[in-house]
């Protein structure tokens, strides 16, 4: 099945007390490996599991669990590892009911990890490509609406087209009377639009609406939007009704990731405005790993090169103070598990909070976040504040 935002939660959520999961991404996009085919790949990740059971101490039962699922898992490959086109991620713990499998882009990369919830570092530092996208080709009397993510994005079965009153042999109508007719017809079809695009909104709510055709007509088209709609419209390009598919994908993806930027460069502005008015932001792994664990992070900005060794707990979750070497949960007393880099571990737990993530990967952002640790969170509600009678 195919990766979605909702996808990612619902594993975010999950949790086996008994069984240890095993999460597994692999790159699987033949076209760009010729001398290290996927099945060695897989071979070596598998093996990298072995650390981890080290790592998480299984018992016998669990450990045989493992080796079950390692060998559905070897099979799976084996009967389906061709259909899969970029990346596969897949959740195993067949004891306790988990068996999923992802269609998921090749930026997601190959790791294999075990623990008793889904390991989603990989999967969360990617969702804005699947960040689900609608652009709406519109002129006077058609539209064309299109569905995806920056990964895939197709046609819909949608296609509207509208009989508009000719230019010609409208006889016996003024010239004013005829002109308000067609001004109706165009304000009607704009209207149908708008409302097929609802429609669409409310079955599957997409994150961003790009609007293509006319600049006047997209304006037009623009202003009529349910607010919902316009909420999520983040720019429009010049296009005609004949367009290709492909042409309104890479046009579409420019917009998408122009915003995208312009986001980041707005949320690096403004952590280091308020963390440095000491207000509604923090910097810093240590710091940021705190509010982590107060569930109060609005949003997190982090260099999405930063890398940081850290721990947390196998039996609650918990981030472990950073620099903390206890290999007991400072909050359950459950066993903590050392990471040589945390940084997935935390964006994953904010993700999990529903904050919002924000990866810096152009230069100039990381060095502006880099004197203050890479890493810097917005807070939803204020710390220290002096306190109030
Ligand atoms: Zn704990």
């Amino acid at each position: 099945m195919e990766i979605t935002r909702r996808e990612v939660e619902g594993l975010g959520a999950l949790r086996s007390d008994e069984w240890p999961i095993i999460s597994l991404y692999l790159r699987v996009d033949k076209e760009h490996i010729t001398d290290d085919h996927y099945s060695i790949r897989l071979k070596n990740l598998l093996k990298e599991l072995e650390r981890a059971r080290e790592q998480i101490g299984l018992n016998r039962a669990q450990s045989q669990a493992v080796d079950e699922d390692v060998e559905r898992i070897r099979a799976f490959f084996r009967d389906h590892g061709d259909e899969f086109g970029q990346g596969v991620a897949l959740f195993a713990s067949s004891r306790a009911g988990l068996w999923r499998v992802y269609h998921v882009p090749r930026e997601v990369g190959n790791e294999a990890d075990l623990d008793f919830r889904p390991v989603i570092g990989r999967l969360v530092r990617v969702v804005e490509l699947f960040e689900p996208i609608c652009t709406c080709v519109i002129s006077r009397d058609r539209a064309r609406i299109f569905r995806g993510h920056l990964v895939n994005f197709q046609e819909v079965a949608v296609r509207l087209d509208e009989e508009v009153p000719g230019q010609h042999g409208q006889g016996g109508w003024s010239q004013a009377r005829f002109a308000r007719h067609i001004e109706d017809h165009v304000r009607q079809h704009f209207q149908r639009v708008g409302q097929v695009l609802f429609q669409l909104f409310e079955q599957d709510p997409f994150r961003f609406l790009v609007v293509a055709g006319p600049d006047e007509v997209v304006a037009d088209f623009v202003d009529g939007l349910h607010p919902y709609l316009r909420e999520r419209y983040v720019g429009s390009f010049n296009c005609l009704m004949e367009a290709t598919a492909k042409e309104i994908r890479e046009e579409t993806k420019r917009i998408v990731t122009a915003w995208q930027e312009q986001e980041r460069q707005r949320y690096v502005d403004l952590v280091l405005e308020e963390a440095l008015s000491q207000d509604m932001a923090v910097v810093g792994l240590d710091r940021v790993v705190e509010v982590v664990q107060m569930q109060n992070v609005n949003s997190l900005v982090v260099d999405d090169q930063l890398s940081a060794p850290g721990r947390y707990c196998l039996r609650c979750g918990a981030l472990q103070p950073i620099g903390s070497e206890a290999s007991e949960c400072v909050f359950c007393g459950g066993l903590t598990r050392m990471r040589e880099n945390i940084v997935p571990e935390v964006y994953a737990e904010a993700y999990r909070q529903n904050a919002n993530l924000v990866f810096l990967s152009e230069r100039d952002l990381r060095a502006r976040l880099e004197p203050f640790g890479g890493i810097g969170a917005i807070l939803r509600y204020r710390i220290g504040a002096p306190a109030t009678s």
